[in-house]
This record gives structure tokens, C-alpha cells and sequence, in this order.
């Protein structure tokens, strides 16, 4: 599944249409994408993992979510124009549910798990059941607080909770806590405010280079080799990907060398550092700082969910 970084650039992309008027259509017929059509593209962004785009003067907001199988790409086309739209539409490949055309680019979605109108009621009921999103500006940090210090549930649980956070996912997950030494299995009420203060900014910074980057970057060497990227302007390489632990069960931790374990939490499976991520481990006193064991110089893919 699409974390948040990756569904905010969606959106990012998607912003290719805003001030555009569009051709709006539902290939497959399971959306009245027909509410969008000849109208100009307000506004699309993205939510935690939902996606809302909006157009001038429509009071109905279009609510996605992508969910394991969806897809949107948005492309430039080099169509012949007929005023404002293409004098042709492009041949239609795959189960599309929407479609939209502009002067300049072609936005399709496949197989969402949601593609729906939602009033205005429903954008504000849907923005009230997830929790604040670390990639918006208007994200409010306290209420995920909150709710996590509220809670018995394990930490590990509670990060992956839509409600109480929006946005990250299984890899994020595993290894923002992994990075905070964090024991994922601490009750939600034994996060003080300093430890989810520096959680809350991990994710930040994190996702952040992760919507930069268009894939997550969570090791120290890489983060700092794609910021560098970044500030040139390039696109960052899709570089081997180093996680500390997800995807890693049974194999050492690269900080410590004890073997990574893995446990289903929520829906999907957890994983964690039994040495660096338990209480009173050495690696969470600082006594293994400079014994960072030499990592592999090549990365196999670690292994899905
Ligand atoms: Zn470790």
C-alpha cells in the first residue's frame, strides 16, 4: 500500500490540472466523473492515504484511495487542440475509473478502492476520523499525541492507526521506531511528550525526503546523499533500499548485529531489533554508539511485507 509520501505526490501531480478546464469521464463507468467535466480544477490534495480533488463551482469533492491496487498517473499529451480540450481523446487501456484531459496532460486512475463525491459533510466527517497528517501544514501534532498517550494499545499498533496518525505505513512504521530505539510493544500511555516530540518530527523529516525522494529513505547515509540530490534539483536515483529492519526478519540488525524479529501487529507484520528497540538494551543506553557494524556493500531487496 501507497504510504502518505507517496500518495502527496500523487496529488502533487495531480496539481498539474489545477486552473486547467478538463474533459472529466469514467471509462468503466463506476464514477460520475461527468460532475467534473468542462470544469476548471480547483484544487487536489492529499489527506493521510485519501486523495480529495475539487473543481470551480462544484460542490461535490472527488474522495480516492488507492488502497493496495489503485494507481493515477498523469502524463503530457501532444494532442491537437480544439479550443481548449484535445480535438481526440486517447484510447483507453485498462480498468479505468476516471479519466481527465486537459490542453497539456492526461490523469487516469485504475483500480481504485475508493473513487467517490463526497458533500461537503463528508470531506469535513472523513478529515475528523484520521488523525494529523505529518506531510500537511495544517497538521496538529498535539491530537495524535493525545490520542497515542490515551491509549494501552502497543505503540507499534497505535502509529499504523489512520486515526491517530495519517499517512504512515508499514515501512515507516518499523522503521521510525527502529530509529527512536523505541520498543514497539510500549503501551501508547508510556509515551511521554519528548519521546513522541522527537517521533512526531522523525516522521516529518522522514516523509518529507520520502515525497522528495518518490521512495522511502530511511538510512543515514542515503538520507543524506538524497538531500543532496534534492538541492541540485535532480531526481534522486532509486538506490538499493537499506531499512534498518522491515523486511528483515531473522537477518542481524545493522546497528547491532542481534537478530531482527517480526510479529504481526494490526493488519500487517511488524518488525523490530530485539537489542536496540528493548528496555534497557545497550544500544538504547548509547553504549553501542561507534560500534555500528559494517553494513554489506550490496542490499538484497528486502523481503515484502
Ligand atoms: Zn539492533
Amino acid at each position: 500500500m501507497a504510504e502518505g509520501h507517496a500518495v502527496h505526490g500523487i496529488a502533487g501531480r495531480l496539481r498539474q490540472f489545477v486552473g486547467q478546464p478538463v474533459r472529466s469521464c469514467s471509462p468503466n463507468g463506476e464514477f460520475a466523473a461527468e460532475v467534473f467535466d468542462r470544469r476548471v480544477v480547483a484544487d487536489a490534495q492529499a489527506v493521510g492515504k485519501h486523495l480529495l480533488v475539487s473543481a470551480v463551482g462544484v460542490e461535490l469533492t472527488a474522495h480516492l484511495h488507492l488502497a493496495m491496487d489503485g494507481a493515477v498517473s498523469v502524463r503530457r499529451h501532444t494532442r491537437a487542440l480544439d479550443g481548449d480540450f484535445p480535438r481526440t481523446e486517447p484510447p483507453v487501456h485498462g480498468n479505468v475509473s476516471w479519466r481527465l484531459l486537459s490542453a497539456t496532460h492526461l490523469g487516469e486512475l485504475t483500480d481504485p478502492a475508493v473513487c467517490e463525491l463526497l458533500d461537503g459533510d463528508g470531506v469535513l466527517a472523513l478529515r475528523a476520523r484520521l488523525g494529523p497528517d505529518p506531510l500537511r501544514a495544517d497538521a496538529e501534532p498535539d491530537l495524535a499525541r493525545r490520542r497515542i498517550q490515551a491509549s494501552r494499545r502497543p505503540v507499534g499498533a497505535l502509529l499504523i492507526d489512520q486515526k491517530v496518525i495519517a499517512g504512515i505505513g508499514n515501512v515507516y512504521r518499523a522503521e521510525l521506531l527502529h530509529r527512536a530505539r523505541l520498543d514497539p510493544f510500549t503501551p501508547g500511555r508510556d509515551i511521554d511528550d519528548d519521546t513522541f516530540g522527537a517521533l512526531w518530527q522523525d516522521a516529518v523529516d522522514l516523509m518529507t525526503l520520502g515525497l522528495g525522494a518518490r521512495w522511502i529513505v530511511t538510512d543515514e547515509a542515503q538520507m543524506v546523499a538524497a538531500r543532496e540530490v534534492l538541492v541540485r534539483g535532480e531526481r534522486v536515483p532509486r538506490w538499493p533500499k537499506r531499512y534498518a529492519v522491515y523486511g528483515w526478519a531473522g537477518r542481524p540488525c545493522p546497528v547491532c548485529g542481534t537478530t531482527v524479529q517480526a510479529q504481526r501487529m494490526g493488519l500487517q507484520r511488524m518488525f523490530w531489533c530485539p537489542a536496540c528497540q528493548g528496555v534497557g538494551s545497550p544500544a538504547r543506553a548509547g553504549e553501542v554508539e561507534g560500534h555500528t557494524m559494517a553494513l554489506p556493500s550490496v542490499w538484497p531487496e528486502p523481503t515484502r511485507r
